[in-house]
């Protein structure tokens, strides 16, 4: 029996990938290095007992992120995005790579990345590049630096500096990551659909939705497959919004294409109905749809078809808002909502029937499978010793000015969730955000 281990989580309730279970953790130079059964005696310096209403669950992984800094950092930076993620039970992020200025689409622009978020960070931080016109020729060279893939769009991605792909970029794209078997992640919702839409305008919420059709989500998704078809090239649907997309997603994994598929909290919690005029703080593209599309994305997380769920944390200045005039038009279209993932997935997931173990493999281990964080998103032998402790009967009402992100603005605001974060433990060492930040910058495949 090990007698070296720094630290012993004694849990009643932890989710490991055998399922929910009581045991011990044990815990060596910040890696997991035993869970066994409880009654067996594990020895440690420091020996944590988690109360019979705490859950002990991996840390979580948060693969959608927007971080903004350098460039933006007046909307949210890494100092502030990581206090968030830590005071919500997210142990690693990825941040994305547009809306910092430089965008992060060649090997300078991450190295600038990397050295804006070094020493500043509570959690640990990986990195999304970008793919965009133009920077084929990059694209290797960032996947050799570490990157966990490449982002890019199919419409303006809504700030100037990371542009598009057209079908033939997208194409050349693809086919030069499959080379080196990257994984591209795309914002699916088509140019030529939402063009042919009507215009945003106006504090009414039914007319945004009405400019951002399902059916743009569903023709830019069908390119996606039928790309990924022809180069071989893995791919991963950013923020599904549109339930009627499921079953493309399903004939194409049938298919033996390699598509993997994230929604978000926002689009598991709310439906548009619901959402006041001029509210625009629910405003993020593809847009939050109704009731019954809701439940199809529900329906496609208990089945399996989506895979993943992640915030897609894109705050801004509250100025930028217009909470003012509350047009759904000229308002930045983007959710802050980091530090609140866990706790509004958990309120809806256990209203639909669903276990801890079911929303440890979205939130945990799918999103860091698909980033490539090797040794995060799971309890088990060898592992980071990365964990969130959960008091998943304990409620309470959303106080924005509360929340850790840098604007005190979220759609959560006034809202009773489910769930509440007793605490996270980073590489085996209890987070505190009142002092240093430990978080490390992670590279893709590390092991
Ligand atoms: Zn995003």
């Amino acid at each position: 029996m090990s007698t070296d281990l720094d630290l012993v989580l004694r849990a009643p309730r932890a989710v490991t990938p055998a399922g929910e279970t009581s045991c011990s953790v044990g815990v060596r130079g910040g890696r997991i290095a035993a869970v066994e059964p409880l009654d067996v005696p594990l020895r440690a310096e420091q020996v944590v007992e988690l109360s019979a209403d705490e859950v002990l669950l991996p840390g979580l992984v948060d693969a959608h992120v927007h971080v903004n800094e350098p460039g933006r950092t007046e909307w949210e930076g890494f100092a502030s995005a990581t206090r968030a993620a830590a005071a919500g039970g997210i142990t690693s992020l990825v941040d994305m790579p547009l809306n910092s200025v430089p965008p992060t689409v060649d090997v300078e622009a991450l190295r600038v990345k990397r050295k804006a978020a070094d020493r500043q960070c509570f959690v640990d931080v990986a990195f999304w590049a970008g793919a965009v016109p133009g920077n084929l020729g990059a694209l290797r060279s960032l996947h050799e630096a570490g990157v966990s893939g490449f982002k890019c769009f199919l419409l303006h991605s809504g700030v100037d500096e990371f542009q598009p792909l057209d079908p033939a970029g997208l194409e050349q794209a693809m086919a030069e990551i499959a080379a080196f078997d990257g994984l591209l992640i795309v914002h699916a919702e088509d140019d030529a659909t939402i063009d042919a839409a009507p215009r945003p305008h106006g504090p009414r919420y039914s007319d945004f939705l009405a400019s951002r059709p399902g059916t743009a989500e569903d023709t830019a998704i069908a390119r996606v497959i039928d790309l990924a078809r022809r180069t071989g090239c893995r791919a991963h649907v950013l923020h599904l919004s549109s339930g009627e997309a499921l079953p493309l997603v399903r004939a194409a994994r049938r298919d033996g294409i390699r598509l993997t598929v994230e929604t978000c909290p926002h689009y598991l919690t709310f439906a548009a109905e619901e959402i006041p005029a001029g509210a625009t703080q629910f405003k993020c593209c593809p847009p939050i749809r109704e009731r019954d599309n809701r439940e199809l994305l529900w329906q496609g997380l208990a089945e399996g078809t989506i895979d993943t769920v992640v915030s897609d944390h894109s705050p801004c200045t509250p100025e930028l808002k217009r909470l003012d005039t509350g047009d759904f038009g000229a308002a930045w279209g983007g959710i802050a909502s980091l530090q609140l993932g866990l706790p509004a997935v958990w309120t809806e997931a256990r209203a639909r029937g669903h276990s801890l173990v079911d929303v440890a493999r979205w939130m945990a281990t799918g999103p860091a499978r698909q980033a490539g964080l090797a040794h995060k998103g799971r309890i088990a032998v060898g592992a980071d010793a990365d964990f969130c402790v959960l008091a998943p009967e304990e409620s309470f009402v959303v106080d924005a000015a509360r929340l850790h992100h840098r604007h005190a603005l979220t759609p959560y605001a006034g809202r009773r969730l489910t769930g509440v974060v007793r605490g996270s433990w980073l590489r085996g060492r209890r987070l505190d955000i009142d002092e240093e930040p430990r978080g490390v910058l992670l590279t893709r495949g590390e092991t």
